[in-house]
């Protein structure tokens, strides 16, 4: 590790694999003979429209995408599809699904309601402040669709699997986990993610969507807030984020690349969250806030004996070039976030310095 390098724990936006700023530190100046950097050619380029192009392809081979998926690039963050989501799908008289499992979920289902859309709210876990992905879900047979959110970023649980909705179409906001392990992405009419947790900086919003979902789009719509729009231009409908989705291309290729795909990626976070899990489950002075079965993967959530030494780890953790480790103030506690460019060492690092710091304080 390059010696003013912490390892890096934030939640987002947050670590990005070294190789990849390395990169763009080294072509910043000088796009691939261009003399210019990617930040000042034209989004029409030929030299752009290969950089979009390959994003694209390369999400389409992470995931197995069939012809029916089309990948689109957009902005206003994942909270902009909140409300997009409903405009685009949700027909007057028609109902969509909701499962509420926290602070995401329930900004989704909010946006929906400002619009007064219907939405049904089907499961939720906000009994017991989101700590579990509740089960045995009772989905409305005609719902136009069911939203769900992958993994819950503030509150550290993530669906282990995802529900069988039959035929009707999964919607779901993957932006702390989309790339972290394999899935079955035929079953989704839309996956969306904010970029800046796992797949690149803040900025734009990658947005899947299966063609059959655009058939429901209103022609209506503003221009700007219509998923027809974007796919029939294939994101080019006006300028689009272009550095960051060079920075999300070269993720990918790294993803694809340097680790080899989402196998070897999700065993290699499986590893990650167990050695943390583990060292959380050992001891009697940490404890993690999420049901064992509910666990995420991404952000592990966990508390320590008072709040004065949970002030204490986060502090002495920046001492020790461990950054990013306070909880949301929802949850309170700390958050390690290790997301897919968390590297192992990162984990052990921190692990280590949580025994320490038990055996001093415990
Ligand atoms: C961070 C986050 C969001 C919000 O993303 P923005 O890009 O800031 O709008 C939405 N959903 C989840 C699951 C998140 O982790």
């Amino acid at each position: 590790m390059k010696a003013n390098r912490i390892h890096n724990f934030n939640p987002g936006p947050a670590a990005l694999p070294l190789p990849v700023l390395e990169e763009i530190q080294a072509s910043f100046l000088d796009f691939e003979g261009t003399g210019m950097s990617i930040t000042e050619i034209s989004h029409r380029s030929k030299q752009f429209e290969a950089v979009l192009n390959d994003a694209i392809d390369r999400t389409r081979r992470l995931l197995q995408l069939d012809d029916r998926f089309k990948v689109l690039f957009l902005q206003g963050g994942a909270s902009l599809q909140f409300c997009m989501i409903p405009m685009n799908f949700l027909r007057d008289g028609e109902n969509a699904d909701y499962v509420n499992t926290g602070t995401w979920s329930t900004k989704a289902i909010k946006e929906a309601r400002i619009l007064n859309k219907q939405v049904q709210v089907v499961a939720s876990s906000e009994d017991r402040n989101f700590s579990y992905i509740p089960r045995e879900i009772a989905f409305t047979p005609d719902a136009a669709y069911v939203h769900i959110t992958s993994n819950n970023t503030i509150k550290g649980t993530q669906w282990p699997a995802f529900p069988d909705s039959g035929a009707i179409p999964l919607v779901a906001d993957m932006s702390s986990d989309i790339l972290s392990r394999r899935f079955d992405a035929s079953k989704f009419g839309m996956i969306y993610a904010g970029a800046q947790k796992n797949i690149g900086p803040a900025g734009v919003c990658m947005v899947i969507i299966r063609e059959d979902m655009l058939t429901r789009v209103p022609a209506t719509l503003p221009t700007m807030l219509s998923y027809t729009t974007f796919a029939d231009k294939n994101s080019l409908y006006n300028t689009p984020p272009c550095f960051a989705i060079y920075t999300v291309q070269l993720v990918l290729r790294w993803l694809e690349d340097t680790i080899g795909g989402l196998a070897p990626m999700a065993a290699l976070n499986r590893r990650k969250a167990d050695v943390l899990y583990g060292t959380i489950d050992a001891s009697e002075f940490y404890r993690g806030t999420a049901d064992t079965d509910s666990r995420s993967l991404m952000n592990v959530t966990f508390r320590l004996p008072s709040e004065d030494l949970e002030k204490r780890f986060v502090a002495q953790a920046m001492e020790n070039g461990l950054g990013g480790l306070k909880g949301h103030r929802s949850v309170g506690g700390c958050r390690a976030s290790i997301y897919n460019a968390t590297p192992l060492a990162a984990v052990e690092a921190l692990v280590d310095f949580m025994r320490t710091f038990e055996k001093k304080n415990g």
